[in-house]
């Protein structure tokens, strides 16, 4: 059975920023360092476990905070990922 660490969510945030401008060998590459400085590995555990579920956790969108429009806090379109459809529909881009 697959274990899960604790992140902080802070530490997934920032990797998961880190993720959208930034390729993924990147962010395995600094959170490998970030492992590597920050954590404490407890016996029984390697820092390639921690680096995978760290990795895993900044890719993998948690769906009850991420993916809400901005407008009224419906599933974005899959046209524009910060306006609804229905809000879509009625907004002026004049
Ligand atoms: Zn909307």
């Amino acid at each position: 059975m697959k274990k899960l660490f604790y992140w902080d969510k802070d530490t997934i945030n920032h990797f998961r920023f880190q993720s959208s401008f930034d390729c993924k060998d990147k962010v395995i590459s600094d959170a490998t360092s970030f492992v590597e400085n920050c954590c404490d590995i407890e016996p029984g555990e390697t820092e390639e476990m921690l680096i995978e579920d760290l990795t895993n956790q900044v890719y993998t969108q948690e769906e009850d905070e991420e993916n809400l429009s901005n407008c009224c806090g419906a599933d974005p379109s899959h046209l524009n990922e910060s306006l609804c459809g229905d809000c879509l529909e009625h907004a002026d881009f004049n």
